[in-house]
């Protein structure tokens, strides 16, 4: 196992800074390490002001370069002092420096030592590997430069990236020089070239190692399409437990209604009128919905997570993820990170929520993916696989019979269109769902709370209305309003 340290910030300032300019610029000098606490007054116990580089060697520091002195009594009574002087970061060639230096018996300060980093190992720059190959060294600690790291064997950083400098240590697997462990850690360059962790090994009797493996980052990974099949079956199987289905309606069409986006309409506009009708509605939203710059999916008005918990809470709306922000994705982090993140986010927003969440699709562009529009679209595209994997049910685009009418079999079928009833007439939202009296045919219903008294859209009125009109279905037995972790397991 190994231990690996993850630099979360840069405490002193921002790196890259070679230091031009800065304070104390006051006298400083070896000779102070003698003098008595209190009766010292330009650098006082603790960490001082960064001094530039421009001034650290006339003051008697050991390099000349930005940073920072701290000073702490050597002895109990304080009359001598230590000194550690931490440099700024500035590139990969000149990284971080830490040192030290303490007075001896008789007050006199010791030489300046460093201790970070530690001395370079056997070779100090990359020109004495040139034309040799990492597989031949002997055990030790090498720092290599990236001009020459790929071409002694060091692994390419991601495709498009620069060959990196850094640290190769070799290690003899089994006490044989021709087996051997490789660990290449290369240097923190900038916020685009953060430090990685390679591995490898070569076996006795190769001439080189088999490959690379990067250990850090981790990089996103996305399943197979065979694993997302599998952890989708383990999904479904788990909500079917949950929701113990299937489901019998007892003749009634199962119907979802599913509102999209806008938390802060729905608290508006919404949620006190299906309280107060007493239905079941499906909420799809986006984890980051509610953060800076996200206005756009948020809605009208205020509205907190803990107000999406408490409409949880009291039994009004299943959640849906609905993606974390609503936006396109191309690379597979960014798939992961929508999809896959923005689900982990929702349960830790809304912890009442299912955890079985369901996926809603957001009209966006995923390669290849075309809002879920196919099997295909569910196989063999990633978008499609991380959603299979990730999700028991899920809606997408594809329209098995006629306007979005579903088979409910108990068991379900996920992938499947939408109906958008906030811009239709009104006898026609009711005929989509009456026309399917005796099918065997559910359906999911749509809108978004920013349709009310839009344009083309319905009026609040006709919303309430409809929502009214459900309810009295559901009463007389002939439509089931659910939520869609329950939809997706029924059956009339
Ligand atoms: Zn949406």
């Amino acid at each position: 196992m190994t231990l690996i340290w993850v630099k979360i910030g840069n405490a002193r300032g921002p790196k890259g800074d070679p230091g031009v300019a800065g304070p104390p610029g006051a006298a400083w000098n070896k000779a102070d390490a003698t003098t008595a606490v209190g009766a010292y007054t330009n650098l006082p116990l603790g960490v001082t002001p960064v001094l530039s580089g421009a001034v650290a060697t006339s003051l008697g520091l050991p390099v000349a370069r930005l940073g920072t002195v701290t000073v702490t009594p050597h002895r109990a009574d304080g009359t001598r002092r230590s000194y550690m002087f931490e440099t700024n970061y500035v590139n990969a060639n000149s990284p971080r420096e830490v040192w030290t230096t303490v007075p001896d018996g008789s007050g006199i300060m010791q030489p300046w030592e460093k201790l970070w980093p530690r001395p370079k190992a056997l070779i100090d720059n990359g020109a004495a590997l040139a034309g040799s190959t990492i597989y031949t060294l002997a055990e030790g600690r090498w720092y290599v430069s990236g001009s020459i790291a790929t071409s002694v064997g060091l692994p390419p950083s991601g495709s498009g990236q620069i060959a990196r400098n850094g640290w190769l240590t070799i290690k003899y697997a089994t006490g044989s020089s021709d087996a051997k462990h490789f660990e290449w850690v290369t240097d923190d360059v900038n916020n685009d070239y953060t430090t990685e962790l390679w591995t490898a090994a070569k076996r006795s009797g190769d001439a080189t190692i088999k490959g690379w493996r990067q250990v850090y980052p981790v990089k996103a990974s996305l399943p197979s399409a065979l694993d997302a099949g599998l952890r989708h079956q383990i999904e479904r199987d788990q909500l079917r437990a949950l929701v113990k289905g299937p489901i019998s309606t007892a003749g009634a069409t199962p119907v979802a209604f599913v509102w999209d986006d806008y938390p802060a309409t729905m608290k508006a506009k919404v949620i006190e009128e299906v309280r107060r009708i007493g239905l079941k509605i499906t909420f799809a939203v986006c984890s980051r919905s509610l953060d800076p710059g996200f206005e756009n999916i948020k809605g009208v008005g205020e509205v907190t997570w803990s107000d999406v918990n408490s409409w949880v809470v009291d039994g009004l709306v299943e959640i849906a993820n609905h993606s974390a922000d609503h936006q396109d994705a191309a690379t597979d982090e960014e798939l992961f990170d929508t999809i896959v993140t923005g689900l982990t986010e929702l349960r830790a927003h809304v912890p009442a929520a299912n955890p079985r969440m369901t996926w809603v699709q957001p009209s966006v562009v995923y390669p290849n993916f075309n809002n879920g529009d196919s099997p295909s679209a569910y196989a063999n595209e990633k978008a499609g696989q991380l959603i299979a994997a990730y999700h028991p049910y899920y809606t997408g685009l594809q329209k098995l019979i006629g306007s979005g009418a579903i088979p409910m079999s108990g068991e379900p079928v996920p992938g499947l269109a939408r109906v958008w009833v906030d811009s239709m007439t009104e006898a026609d939202r009711k005929a989509a769902i009456t026309s399917l009296a005796g099918t065997g045919r559910g359906i999911i219903i749509s809108t978004h709370a920013n349709a009310i008294d839009a344009a083309s859209r319905w009026t609040l009125a006709e919303m309430i209305s409809y929502l009214e009109w459900l309810k009295a279905e559901e009463v007389a037995g002939r439509i089931k309003v659910m939520f869609l972790s329950n939809f997706a397991f029924a059956r009339p």
